[in-house]
C-alpha cells in the first residue's frame, strides 16, 4: 500500500450506501431480506479495493480477465470474487479456479465452456444468467423471450449451478423495466426447475440501486458510488 494514501472517502461512501440500502429495504421489503453489496473494482487500484474490504466489503466484482489477473495477487483473499463482465470462451480457463460466482453467463455456449473447465477441475461453478431486459443492441444478455428455454438447457449441465439472474439496466430505465426484470425472476423461480437454485437477483448499480431494491434486487453492484468516478 502506498504510504499516506487517504482512503477515508471510501469508508464514508460505503457507510452512505449501507444507510441507503437499509432505508430502502425498510421502506419496500421484508425486514429480514438481505441485500448483498458487490464492490465493482474496474480501474481501481488493489490497495483501494483492500481498504474497502477492511471496511466490511466481502464480495468484489471483476469485469475484465486481464485486469483481474494483473491485480489478483494483491487482493486481500477475505473477499469472494465475482466475475461480472462479458466472458469470452477462450478466457474461462484463466479464472475458473478463483471465481465464486460468474454473474455474466450470456449464452448457452459460454455455459457449456464453463461446464467443461469446471468438470476438469472437479468444481461445480455457481453462475447467474445475464438478461438483456432492456433489449438494447449494445448489451450482452439473453433476451427475455428466450430466457426460460436457455435456463432449461443450461440446467442440464452437471458442473454449473444456476443461482439466479443478473441484468445491466438501460441508463435511466423506467420503473416498468425494473418490474419486468423482477417478474422474469419470479417466473423462473416459480417454475421450480430441477438442478437450479434461484436465490439471487443481481440488479442495480451506483445510479439506480435503490429502485432496484424496490423491485426485488438482493444483490447490487456498485463501483463509482463506492470508489469515486472512474478516470478512464
Ligand atoms: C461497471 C459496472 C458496474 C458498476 O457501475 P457503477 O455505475 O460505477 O456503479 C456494475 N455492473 C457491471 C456489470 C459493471 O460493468
Amino acid at each position: 500500500m502506498q504510504m499516506g494514501t487517504n482512503f477515508s472517502f471510501i469508508e464514508e461512501n460505503y457507510k452512505r450506501i449501507l444507510y441507503n440500502v437499509d432505508e430502502t429495504v425498510a421502506k419496500y421489503r421484508k425486514s429480514d431480506e438481505k441485500v448483498d453489496i458487490i464492490a465493482v473494482t474496474k480501474t481501481v487500484a488493489p490497495d483501494a479495493v483492500n481498504f474497502a474490504i477492511s471496511c466490511g466489503i466481502n464480495k468484489i466484482g471483476e469485469n475484465r480477465v486481464q485486469e483481474y489477473l494483473s491485480k489478483k495477487d494483491y487482493y486481500d483473499k477475505k473477499a469472494d470474487v465475482h466475475f461480472i463482465g462479458h466472458l469470452q470462451s477462450n478466457k474461462v480457463k484463466y479464472i475458473i479456479n478463483d471465481i465464486n460466482l460468474i454473474q455474466s453467463v450470456d449464452s448457452i455456449k459460454i455455459a457449456q465452456q464453463i461446464n467443461n473447465f469446471a468438470e476438469k477441475t472437479g468444481k461445480i461453478q455457481d453462475i447467474l444468467i445475464e438478461v438483456n431486459v432492456g433489449g438494447e443492441e449494445t448489451k450482452y444478455g439473453i433476451s427475455p423471450n428466450m430466457l426460460k428455454d436457455t435456463v432449461l438447457e443450461i440446467s442440464t449441465l452437471n458442473n454449473v449451478k444456476i443461482k439466479g439472474l443478473m441484468t445491466i439496466l438501460p441508463i435511466n430505465a423506467s420503473e416498468e423495466i425494473f418490474y419486468k426484470m423482477q417478474k422474469l425472476y419470479i417466473d423462473i423461480l416459480e417454475e421450480n426447475i430441477d438442478n437450479i437454485d434461484m436465490k439471487i437477483l443481481s440488479m442495480g448499480m451506483s445510479n439506480d440501486y435503490q429502485t432496484a431494491i424496490k423491485y426485488g434486487s438482493n444483490m447490487i453492484r456498485v463501483g463509482s458510488a463506492l470508489f469515486g468516478e472512474r478516470v478512464y
